[in-house]
């Protein structure tokens, strides 16, 4: 019996995959870590220092001093300031991807989600942890829906959160970021050989969750506790 289960949901963006992810390792006692909020937090920093986010030099330099913190509840901290709500503002949806292309960026990012899957079970999403980050996860899934399906659900959330955006922002925002996270050198978002694909273009959030906790149970033989 594995002493540590690592779950490894990628896919697209807006796809669902932190809904899902976070409810599923509440289910099961898990650690939850969301890997785009860290690229988006070093891309508030990089803002935020009056640095252009299309630079690659100028983004690599804020490396060192980048301090980046996932807490309890879901809080994101970058450099001890709460970035929360700050790293979902179109501003930072709009560039963290070329943030998220930059290789010496990522490499940095890497070693700390390793570091955090080490000692416990985790359900991590983002791009490349079944290809990647983690590549001998104990079960991987990628997750899709349609670009319709992902904008509508992103835009409702956004509205949820008083963030200003349209729908036609959303699905241009949703589009470029999957360009160029597919089409980046390194570390590419793609689907791992060995990964389950789960289309919730008609699923509820309540079927995703359902349909993620069978294919864990299904790959580990972990018993799924009653919720
Ligand atoms: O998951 P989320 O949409 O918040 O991620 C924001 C961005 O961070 C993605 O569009 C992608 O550019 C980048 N990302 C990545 N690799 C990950 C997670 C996120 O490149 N593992």
């Amino acid at each position: 019996m594995e002493k540590n289960i690592s779950v490894a949901i990628d896919g697209p963006a807006a796809a669902g995959k932190s809904t899902v992810a976070k409810k599923v390792a509440s289910i099961l006692g898990f650690t939850y870590i969301d890997t785009g909020a860290m690229y988006r937090a070093f891309t508030y920093a990089v803002i935020k220092a009056g640095l252009d986010p299309q630079s690659e030099a100028q983004s690599n330099s804020l490396i060192p001093s980048v301090s980046i913190e996932l807490a309890e509840g879901g809080k994101v901290f970058c450099n001890g300031e709460d970035v929360t709500r700050a790293i979902r503002e179109p501003l930072v949806s709009g560039n963290v991807s070329y943030i998220a292309s930059y290789k010496e960026i990522r490499l940095a990012m890497v070693d700390m989600q390793r570091k955090m899957a080490e000692s416990k079970s985790v359900v991590m999403d983002g791009r490349d942890i079944g290809t990647y980050v983690l590549p001998k996860a104990s079960v991987k899934i990628f997750q899709i829906a349609s670009v319709e399906t992902r904008a509508e659900r992103r835009f409702k959330e956004n509205q949820e959160k008083g963030i200003p955006t349209t729908y036609e922002e959303v699905v241009a925002d949703v589009k470029k970021r999957d360009y160029i996270d597919s089409h980046r050198a390194f570390a590419p978002l793609s689907q791992a050989e060995d990964a389950v694909a789960l289309d919730t273009s008609n699923l509820t959030i309540e079927e995703s969750v359902e349909a993620v906790l069978k294919i864990i149970a299904d790959k580990t033989g972990l018993e799924v506790p009653c919720h």
